[in-house]
């Protein structure tokens, strides 16, 4: 069985990431954290969810994104592999804040994560 808890850690983390990198178009109080454990899937680290615009509307509520990460698979990745795991993520919301999704395509793949992990280093260090 799938079981999910608030993921401070995680939630630190994404906000540091959203600031260093002047990721402007992304709200931080809508940007909700979790870890997952029990998951079957093998291969995923972390996923995004969106509240879409239909579930916006019924239930009246702003755009909310959640990022989950897989316990089983996230904790154990080196602090370098945790960043650029949520630098992928973050990459995934549109400029419009929508509660869509960019795809990889186009948008996100090594290099652009590499080179945005850099700055977030470099940040840090100023
Ligand atoms: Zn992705």
């Amino acid at each position: 069985m799938l079981k999910y808890a608030e993921a401070p850690d995680v939630k630190m983390l994404v906000d540091e990431i959203i600031d260093r990198l002047d990721l402007f178009h992304v709200v931080p109080q809508f940007v909700y954290c979790y870890r997952s454990t029990g998951s079957k899937s093998i291969l995923t680290i972390a996923r995004i969810h969106g509240l879409g615009r239909i579930w916006q509307e019924a239930l009246r509520k702003p755009t909310a994104y959640i990022i989950e990460v897989i316990s089983e698979r996230y904790d154990k990745l080196s602090k370098e592999e945790k960043e650029k795991t949520m630098i992928h993520e973050l990459l995934h919301i549109p400029k419009k804040f929508s509660g869509g999704f960019r795809p990889h395509k186009g948008y996100i793949d090594r290099k652009l994560i590499e080179r945005l992990h850099k700055v977030l280093l470099e940040k840090r260090l100023s």
